[in-house]
């Protein structure tokens, strides 16, 4: 299938064509045409796979020329999925006379304030920032008749669902809603059904499938030991670029001071960071002024980060949803790419969820070299409560060193 059999607007197709897009991935070709025939669309494709072009080319493609008042409206769970959205939507219009602006918390209010007064057809929006600037009557969703709920599930998660109802009341109601989600859980549902007319679903592959061009193996390892594993993995795995997922922002920032120690360059991003510093974090991981992010789960969550080699948990993520989103980020848009995730035996249960959430067993793998503490974690039968060896502070191995994490 090509761009040009989608029935989208010639100065889309130009705009497609400049960032050389060859063909449509999957979910594009499903969701373009249902959209641009006025349809509801849920689209339950996970992140990687081209979901924004997949709603931002048809809804472009259909508000034709620059009109009073915003008639498009994306909502986003983070704010760095805003602005990636934002960037999208700005390449994707570049040559048409469509405004896109950008309603984020975080930052000042004075240059959103001027945005909204200038005119935009288009809004990406947060939900708490949105609501402030309805609040000052600064902005008027009557006229949106194209509503995008992106990430719904993770806009649950984070407890936006309240604001967003309150968001959609104030919309046209003659208008067509589309909702992106890797999963649909109950709350999702009802308000698919309270939002959405008629929905078609767009489903790419399994919901619950793991990209497939991802290799993803478990490196079972002491807690204790997981420090040292992750550097020893760094030096010995073949990789470009990697995303390294902790689970608490203390986490993070220990594993990136870890880095930075061993002569990595590593940058961090988490909701403790200051917008400026998750800009700066992101941007220079992007442009490879960094060669590894570390990233908690929620403030990287849909990060569209090209060309990431690998990605790396450095626990196992508690839900198993968030493990498929999280590998799905490395073999994005069909590029390949490895995931590798550290284990120790009090993260068990969560390897045992998702191994049943994925319908299959990932496979264990031993770094060779490596001097392990303690063996019988490759023996799962044998898993149980553990005494591990203590390895803080001391030298591992050539040049590795384990000291307190640096105070920021
Ligand atoms: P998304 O799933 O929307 O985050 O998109 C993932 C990445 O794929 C982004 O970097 C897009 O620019 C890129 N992309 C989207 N559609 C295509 C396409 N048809 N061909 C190649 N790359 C694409």
């Amino acid at each position: 299938m090509l761009f040009s059999e989608l029935g989208l607007r010639a100065s889309i197709l130009d705009a497609v064509q400049e960032l050389g897009y060859q063909e449509p991935t999957p979910i594009q070709s499903e969701a373009i045409p249902r959209i641009l025939e006025g349809r509801d669309v849920i689209g339950s494709a996970q992140t990687g796979t081209g979901k924004t072009a997949a709603f931002a080319l048809p809804i472009l493609s259909k508000l034709g020329a620059h009109g009073p008042g915003p008639r498009c409206l994306v909502l986003e769970p983070t704010r760095e999925l805003a602005v990636q959205t934002h960037e999208n939507f700005v390449k994707y219009a570049k040559f048409t006379q469509l405004r896109t602006g950008l309603i984020y918390g975080g930052v000042g209010y004075g240059k959103q304030r001027d945005d909204l007064k200038a005119g935009m057809d288009v809004i990406i929006a947060t939900p708490g920032r949105l609501l402030d600037h309805m609040g000052e009557g600064a902005i008027d969703l009557s006229g949106v008749k194209f509503l995008v709920l992106d990430e719904a599930d993770r806009m649950l998660d984070m407890g936006f669902l309240p604001d967003v109802r309150r968001i959609i009341l104030k919309c046209a109601k003659e208008r067509q809603t589309s909702l992106f989600s890797a999963t649909i859980p109950p709350a999702i549902e009802t308000l698919i059904t309270w939002a959405m007319k008629d929905p078609v679903t767009v489903e790419i592959g399994a919901r619950r499938s793991v990209a497939e061009t991802v290799k993803h193996v478990l490196y079972p390892v002491a807690e204790l030991q997981k420090q040292p594993l992750l550097l020893a993995l760094l030096d010995q795995v073949h990789w470009e670029s990697a995303i390294v997922f902790c689970r608490t922002r203390r986490d993070a920032d220990s594993v990136e001071a870890l880095l930075c120690r061993n002569r990595h360059k590593a940058a961090v991003i988490h909701s403790d960071r200051s917008q400026k510093e998750r800009e700066e974090a992101l941007n220079g991981f992007k442009a490879g002024r960094y060669e590894v992010l570390v990233a908690t789960d929620i403030a990287a969550r849909g990060l569209d980060i090209a060309d990431v080699s690998h990605v790396i948990n450095y626990n196992v993520p508690e839900h198993p949803e968030d493990y498929v989103h999280r590998i799905g980020r490395t073999g994005r848009a069909q590029a390949t790419g490895d995931a590798l995730t550290l284990f120790a035996a009090g993260e068990a249960p969560q390897v045992a969820a998702i191994e049943r959430f994925i319908g299959k067993k990932v496979e264990r793998v031993k770094l060779p070299g490596f001097n392990y503490t303690y063996t019988a974690l490759f023996d799962e039968a044998k898993l149980g409560p553990l005494s591990e060896r203590k390895t803080k502070g001391v030298r591992i191995g050539k040049g590795y060193f384990f000291g307190p994490a640096r105070r920021r």
